[in-house]
């Protein structure tokens, strides 16, 4: 996807891999400057186009439970969604270009969330836009 194939320090590969939640590949070390400035390490899958988001403190401590983020991306008719899912709210963004500095807020759940998955991310947001 192009969010990530435009970050041109992703080829650093200083920290191992991850597991994916969603499948058997494992999540890359992908970091991104304006990340690393807050001290977020970021890993992605490209084989779910899920992004995890670590605070380097935790990271290296309890890699499983201290996860800040996770995002799944979507293309919809040439669109770039991008589903966040926080501790306990999750937010849909639409992205106007290949980063997250300018994306646009769609739908926010501050309590349950609903499960989305990198196999119906498409047909959920689908559904949502629909509504909106
Ligand atoms: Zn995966």
């Amino acid at each position: 996807m192009s969010v990530f194939k435009s970050i041109p320090e992703f080829t650093t590969k200083s920290l191992d891999p991850i597991p994916c939640k969603f499948c058997k590949s494992k999540a890359i070390y992908s970091p991104k400057d304006y990340m690393e400035s807050f001290g977020i390490k970021v890993f992605f899958c490209f084989h779910c186009q899920v992004e995890y988001c670590y605070y380097y403190n935790n990271y290296f401590t309890d890699i499983t439970s201290d996860v800040a983020s996770i995002c799944l991306y979507t293309n919809i008719n040439n669109k770039t969604y991008r589903w966040a899912i926080f501790d306990n709210s999750c937010r849909l963004f639409l992205m106007k270009d290949a980063s997250i500095n300018d994306q646009e807020l769609i739908l926010h759940f501050d309590h349950s969330c609903p499960t989305i998955t990198p196999s119906n991310i498409n047909e959920k947001i689908r559904t949502y836009l629909l509504l909106l």
